[in-house]
């Protein structure tokens, strides 16, 4: 099929997953603002995102906004309110949020607060420090106004009851942190269209780069686990004069290689986002093949002209882009078919 992305126009359309259009993904580029996200769900943040950089506000506002659809989504598992908790029942989240001068600010195993990236932009904005964890970022939220919440849905509350009956960790290529539930409301893994962290990077009309990324982390993790989501360089990347990138699936995995940051250093060497993410893949898959066989690993990178690729380790990852002449959904290459 030569080197083409598939483009699922019938997912934007509302209409069936089944109808695929394809498209070279080198005609995906050279436009502002645009607004990538990861997974198809990243297309419902992207809406959010568009108001602000099509009425030419700023990349990070953008971001902000995008991102707080995703964690106030109850039926998006993996991120926010609603997120499956960890092994003790408690809903932790990760975020991390970047500008194009390199500021940034994250938080890290955050209890009770529905929207991380916005604590995250605080930190950003209104501490000396990049990083609050725990306890602290709560302490910090509450401070800033944020309302405390219970941010365990009766829903991710039955998963979690429903797996501890077996308490096995076993994370699932592209489902590591999906479960459905059966007709008998009990929950299994597996499911479509519903999981995993969502990585956000826009260019404004001004041509300024933001980056965010936002997760419950995996399901069912030992409490106090972090992964690479909420990890500068791990997760998220940004250079205002270069680009910027982001990372979903197996975060330990993309905090061995500094996964995001290894991508825009490519792409300062001259790749294109497309080739930059490849090679970072490329290099996790050399690393260890029969591990790299048995998880999944994405990234998705934005260059400074606009121009977007992504490369994932397994079929199955997938990112919604949005620019004034486009809104589409790609299916995204992989290194094992
Ligand atoms: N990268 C996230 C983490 O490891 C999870 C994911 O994207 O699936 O926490």
């Amino acid at each position: 099929m030569e080197r083409r992305s598939f483009i699922r126009n019938g997912i934007i359309a509302g209409t069936s997953i089944s109808s695929y259009d394809y498209k070279p993904l080198e005609n995906i580029s050279a436009t502002k603002p645009i607004m990538v996200s990861t997974w198809d769900f990243g297309k419902y943040a992207n809406t959010e995102g568009w108001k602000i950089l099509s009425a030419n506000g700023h990349a990070l506002d953008a971001i902000e906004q995008a991102a707080r659809v995703t964690e106030a989504d109850e039926s998006n598992k993996t991120v926010g309110y609603g997120g499956y908790p960890d092994r003790d029942g408690r809903v932790t989240l990760d975020a991390c949020i970047m500008d194009e001068s390199g500021n940034c600010g994250s938080v890290m195993a955050m209890e009770h607060i529905k929207h991380p990236i916005s604590v995250a932009r605080k930190v950003m904005e209104k501490t000396p420090h990049i990083i609050l964890v725990g306890d602290g970022a709560l302490q910090f939220a509450l401070d800033n106004g944020f309302q405390k919440e219970n941010l365990l849905t009766p829903d991710s509350k039955k998963a979690w009851e429903d797996w501890l009956k077996n308490s096995k960790y076993e994370p699932v290529i592209n489902i590591e942190n999906q479960l459905f539930k059966k007709q008998d409301n009990s929950f299994a893994l597996g499911g479509i269209n519903n999981h995993d962290t969502i990585g956000l990077l826009a260019l404004d009309a001004a041509g300024k780069l933001s980056g965010g990324c936002t997760t419950s982390g995996m399901a069912f993790k030992m409490h106090g686990r972090v992964g690479d989501s909420p990890v500068i360089g791990a997760g998220l990347f940004v250079d205002g004069e270069v680009g910027a990138a982001t990372a979903t699936g197996v975060g330990e995995e993309v905090i061995r290689c500094v996964g995001s940051h290894s991508v825009v250093e490519y792409m300062r060497n001259g790749l294109s986002p497309k080739e930059a993410c490849k090679k970072v893949v490329d290099r996790i898959a050399k690393r260890d093949l029969e591990k790299a066989k048995k998880m999944q690993i994405g990234f998705l990178a934005l260059d400074k002209s606009g121009n977007v690729g992504a490369y994932a380790l397994q079929k199955g990852f997938s990112y919604a882009l949005k620019s004034a002449s486009e809104e589409i959904v790609i299916a995204v290459e992989s290194y094992f078919d």
